[in-house]
């Protein structure tokens, strides 16, 4: 089968596209035929060596597809049952390996590549909203990035709360985006100081909470626009990883939270996904989450997935179809 196989990490080049033997599910897994992987941010830090694994291995971790074959012991999949997951390396192929445990149904007149787009970032967004600062009606929320794979979902979810979502975004076609998802106010942050802007839209106050993925070039600021004992959220570093910094800021700023999550502490147990994921994909069947799908690439051009996601250039989701 082809993939997508890491053989040393480093820049977009190390992404060959390559014959690899399709692989057999042991005893607990699944074999799935990939219709389509999804494209994130992590798949970068993994590529880049940001998070280690061993290698060579097969980049992403987002699909879905139909069951092809089961291995010893799976119950409850059928030859055939259409299905997503997450988090589970070695997405970019023809063919994947999941443990059961982690796959979940898709419902039946979903389109396997909207399941794909929606289930990492969406339950991501959904985490972040209901669960790391469970966002109320009236409360003000700074969202960075809200016109990203993440962020659009991020902004459409807690806008449905009755959340203020205060938005940046570096362009205008973005702010656009972020405008049509529920962002009550957009601050192109590569043109205006997002800080300044966000405690004049807020008469000084602050917002309750920021949603942080950028990282290294924004987290300083977004700690300034917190109100007394408001909580940050850092979850990603696309802009690069945020330089240690010295806890008493958190108590001159205001008593201040911050919490870096992950979306596998918000899916451990199978209750949790199965939980998390119906949420979202029941969403995209209903029509109630919108996922932008404009960057569909050949599995072949996973170099050029990266180079324009990492590039600023993309908006919404990218999938690498197999
Ligand atoms: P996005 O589609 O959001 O793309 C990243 C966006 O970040 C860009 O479009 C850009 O938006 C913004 N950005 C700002 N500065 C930079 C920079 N220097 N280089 C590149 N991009 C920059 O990607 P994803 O939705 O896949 O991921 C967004 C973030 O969320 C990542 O940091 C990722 O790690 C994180 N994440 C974390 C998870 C978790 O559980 N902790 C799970 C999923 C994602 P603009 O041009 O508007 O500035």
């Amino acid at each position: 089968m082809k993939a997508i196989l890491i053989k040393q990490t480093g820049g977009p080049e190390v992404l060959n596209y390559t014959d690899v033997p399709v692989p057999v599910p042991k005893s607990g897994e699944v074999l799935v035929k990939v219709v389509a992987s999804g494209v994130n941010f992590i798949d970068i830090y993994y590529r880049e060596g940001r998070y280690k694994t061993s290698l060579p291995f097969v980049d992403g971790q987002e699909g879905a597809g139909t069951v092809e074959s089961l291995g010893l012991g799976v119950t409850g999949f059928a030859l055939g049952d259409h299905v997503a997951w997450c988090m589970v390396l070695g997405t970019y192929a023809e063919y994947a390996i999941v443990p059961a445990d982690r796959l979940v149904p898709v419902p039946p007149h979903l389109d396997l590549k909207l399941a794909a787009a929606a289930l990492l970032q969406g339950m991501t967004a959904h985490y972040l909203v209901h669960s790391t600062f469970p966002l109320k009606s009236g409360e003000t929320a700074l969202v960075h990035a809200a016109a990203g794979g993440t962020g659009l979902l991020l902004t459409q979810m807690a806008s449905q709360i009755g959340a203020r979502v205060i938005a940046t975004v570096s362009t205008e076609e973005k702010a656009a985006l972020a405008r049509a998802a529920g962002a009550t106010e957009i601050i192109l942050y590569t043109h205006t100081d997002f800080e300044s802007e966000t405690k004049r839209l807020t008469d000084g106050r602050g917002v309750d909470v920021v949603y942080d993925s950028v990282g290294k070039t924004t987290f300083e600021k977004s700690l300034n626009t917190l109100r007394p004992r408001g909580m940050m959220v850092l979850f990603g570093g696309a802009s690069g990883a945020v330089p240690p910094f010295d806890l008493i800021e958190l108590s001159t700023k205001g008593s201040l939270y911050v919490t870096r999550p992950t979306l596998k502490h918000y899916i451990l147990t199978r209750d949790d996904l199965l939980a998390r994921a119906w949420a979202v994909l029941s969403a995209v069947d209903a029509g109630t989450l919108k996922v932008r799908m404009e960057h569909t690439y050949p599995l072949s051009e996973a170099r050029q997935a990266h180079l324009d996601l990492a590039g600023r250039k993309t908006t919404g989701k990218l999938l690498l179809i197999p």
